[in-house]
């Protein structure tokens, strides 16, 4: 059994949290994609976690996790992450996690060029975390990118190492007039956590293959949405790698098998960090107000999330571009108190009103068209039941599940464990 979750809007949708809830039911959590340009908060009765790197199914005990081949990582920064989860008590050993050996490493000079990068775009910066997934993820398919299994060949890989640094060197000092790469201190940095890290590293290619045909349940879990996509996004205010749940098992190895279920996290309502076009977007009072309701400042960065009604034709690109079978609804909650519920119910492109998502330029010139719905009063947060639910509230799940043509099975009302209903 292969299920995935990802998200359907722009990131942050709560995947983590879902992922939390839902791997009571899998043996394997895998992540796919990503590094630790983003952020994973999960609130349980362990305590609260912010989760960059890791598979949020780090969380329960008896889950193996995998870092799968199409993940990008930061070595220091899994250290610091592995070392937080363990001062909260969670236990990881290689029983625990499995790394690929063909997951790429984010280097020092990674983050380093992602911010020379972004300094040198001045004004027109893309808005990068500056994580240095980008440049990562450009060595990969330049061919200069060094994977974990080499950690196991360090002689090879130090050999390797000199040539790679030498030509990025050449970028440093030649593009951006900065210091070349110090060979040795990339050596000892490479050493210092292959050391740490060798006893995960190995072939989770076969193990899943195994775990599959053994009859045990994968969780895919995906960073970022639909529309941070590198293919199918926001191009070019995207990711760098893909976040669509048809990735899943190429990024997790097993490009052999096929996804039984996609579960599309879809929030209800809309947020976006960092550049690009965001239609729905909200300002003033209006976009402070929802801001401050959800708490929307994020959990990698801090920076403040930009805020805006549920975007209709977004979300229903989305739902197409994950295959979504199924919605997990969530931040429900938030919306309570609000008499009046903004929803972008189509854009108007060019005098044309339509719910297709635009790419591309027609996109920017894109405006939000808008509606009204009624609101609810009433604190929701207890409710774990749909009959529980206020009658405004049950009108905009199902005003939604219409508006995106897929069924919403999750309805969550809170950040912790329990905090949800199912339909
Ligand atoms: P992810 O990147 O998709 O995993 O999402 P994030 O963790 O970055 O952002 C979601 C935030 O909303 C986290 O702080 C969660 O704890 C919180 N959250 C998730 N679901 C709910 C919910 O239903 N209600 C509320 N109030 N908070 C939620
Ligand atoms: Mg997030």
């Amino acid at each position: 059994m292969l299920t995935a979750i990802t998200g359907i809007n722009w990131g942050d949708e709560g995947k983590g949290r879902m992922v939390d809830l839902l791997s009571r039911d899998y043996d394997v959590v895998v992540r796919y994609q990503g590094g630790n340009n983003a952020g994973h908060t999960v609130v349980n009765e362990r305590g609260k976690f912010i989760l960059n790197l890791l598979p949020s199914g780090i969380l329960r005990d008896e889950v193996v996790n995998v870092m799968g081949n199409g993940m990008v990582i930061d070595l220091e920064h899994l250290h610091g992450e592995m070392g937080r989860l363990r001062e909260g008590g969670i236990e990881i050993t290689p029983k625990h996690l499995k790394i690929s050996d063909k997951a790429v490493i984010c280097m020092p000079y990674h983050k380093q060029q992602d911010c020379l990068e972004e300094d040198r775009l001045g004004d027109a910066k893309y808005g990068s975390t500056r994580r240095g997934i980008a440049p990562v993820y450009g060595d990969k398919y330049m061919k200069k990118a060094i994977r974990m299994g080499d950690l196991l060949e360090m002689d090879k890989l130090k050999e390797r190492l000199r040539g790679i640094v030498e030509w990025k060197s050449l970028t440093f000092t030649g593009v951006y007039g900065a210091d070349p790469i110090n060979y040795e201190e990339m050596v000892a940095w490479l050493e210092r956590y292959g050391e740490e890290f060798r006893p995960y590293i190995c072939d989770t290619s076969l193990f899943l293959d195994e775990a599959e045909k053994a009859g045990k349940k994968i969780l895919f879990e995906a960073q970022l949405g639909a529309l941070r996509d590198i293919d199918f996004g926001i191009y070019p205010y995207t990711s760098s790698s893909s976040t669509i749940g048809a990735y899943a098992p190429i990024g997790s190895g097993i490009p052999n098998h096929k996804l039984d279920l996609s579960i599309g996290v879809m929030k209800a309502y809309s947020t976006c960090v960092g550049e690009g076009p965001f239609t729905c977007e909200l300002f003033g009072e209006e976009a402070e107000n929802l801001r401050k309701a959800g708490g929307e400042y994020g959990a990698a960065t801090g920076r403040p999330r930009r805020v805006g009604p549920f975007d209709v034709p977004a979300s229903r690109y989305g739902v197409r571009m994950q295959g979504a079978d199924e919605i997990a609804l969530t931040k429900m909650d938030v919306l309570s108190g609000f008499e009046t519920l903004p929803v972008c119910v189509a854009y108007e492109v060019d005098g044309v009103r339509t719910t297709n998502f635009p790419t591309g330029a027609a996109l920017d010139r894109a405006k939000p068209v808008i509606e009204y719905v009624p609101g609810w009063n009433c604190d929701i947060t207890g409710c774990r039941s749909w009959d529980e639910l206020p009658k405004a509230a049950q009108d905009y799940i199902l005003y939604l599940e219409k508006a995106v043509n897929c069924p919403i099975k999750y309805v969550s009302v809170g950040a912790e464990r329990e905090q949800y209903l199912v339909r």
